[in-house]
């Protein structure tokens, strides 16, 4: 019995400490043993079996992050609207971006409700020190023609992200931006696979870079912001279908609710579907 023992204790791993306490790879008893008859460390606890060095060892330096793809670089930041615009300046400003915001909405639907969020953005731009290049004019007869048979929604987005991002596109091109990106991103109601390829297709043809990252984690916090700030916040995503489209739904939920509360409890009690992004 007292040879198994022997035998076994050999094999047994001692934890190691430098002089800081800091864990250090384990070792064998044996090793251990001799550090200690050595004069190199002293036993601190036998149960688990473990010594302290009387030196320190140097430990590397933790790796340094990774500086974000946009630090440092002029950004060229497309803006649908001013709510979208708060989470996504802001964590574009925190990667290091040097951040211009753009505005270019014809799709906004009708001239009033474009040029109420056109003036939100303006507020809330010279509150965060955000400069705004600004397209002038109202390109909404260009739009119209632009979607003209393709209304479904889906189909008519891809046109609308396309005009809007070309013309960004074109002016971060022509004023040297390095990059090029949109707070469309942020919106769960987008459809980003088609913004990203679009981006992507508009930035090669004009030798800048699109910048894509899915920033619909930031939506909640988009609201919050948006509701500290005081802003205008639309109930439609902006072009004359969009806009339909959310009233019918709404029109619907209400009908649903109306006759739920003729037919009793559990019918119609579907939650109303307007847009909040
Ligand atoms: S729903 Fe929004 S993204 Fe789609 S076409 Fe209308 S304004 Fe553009």
């Amino acid at each position: 019995m007292q040879a198994i023992l022997m035998a076994a204790i050999p094999m047994a791993k001692v934890h190691v400490r430098d002089a800081e306490g800091r864990e250090l790879s384990p070792t064998t008893r044996e090793k251990a043993e001799r550090l200690v008859a050595d004069g190199q460390a002293e036993w601190v606890s036998q149960e688990p079996p473990t010594i302290r060095l009387h030196r320190s060892i140097p430990m590397p330096e933790p790796a340094a992050p990774e500086p974000h793809p946009l630090d440092g670089k002029r950004v060229l930041l497309h803006v649908c609207c001013a709510p979208c615009a708060t989470f996504t300046a802001q964590y574009l400003r925190e990667q290091g971006a040097d951040v211009t915001g753009f505005w270019y909405n014809p799709n906004i639907h009708p001239y009033s409700e474009h040029e109420r969020r056109r003036e939100t953005l303006r507020q809330y731009a010279e509150e965060i020190d955000l400069p705004v290049t600004w397209e002038p004019g109202y390109d909404m007869p260009d739009f119209l023609r632009a979607v003209c048979a393709q209304e479904q929604q889906g189909e008519r987005c891809r046109v609308c992200y396309h005009m809007r991002l070309e013309r960004a596109a074109r002016v971060a091109a022509e004023r040297g931006f390095d990059a090029l990106t949109t707070t469309l991103l942020i919106s769960p109601y987008q459809n980003l696979d088609a913004i990203e390829a679009i981006g992507r297709e508009l930035a090669e043809a004009y030798g800048i870079e699109f910048y894509f990252e899915n920033l619909r984690r930031g939506f909640r916090e988009h609201h919050h912001m948006a509701r500290e700030h005081d802003l205008y916040q639309q109930h439609y995503c902006g072009c004359i279908y969009s806009e339909w489209e959310a009233l019918d739904r709404e029109a619907t939920t209400r009908r649903g609710r109306r006759n739920g509360r003729r037919n009793g409890p559990g019918d119609g009690d579907a939650p109303a579907s307007g847009y909040t992004g």
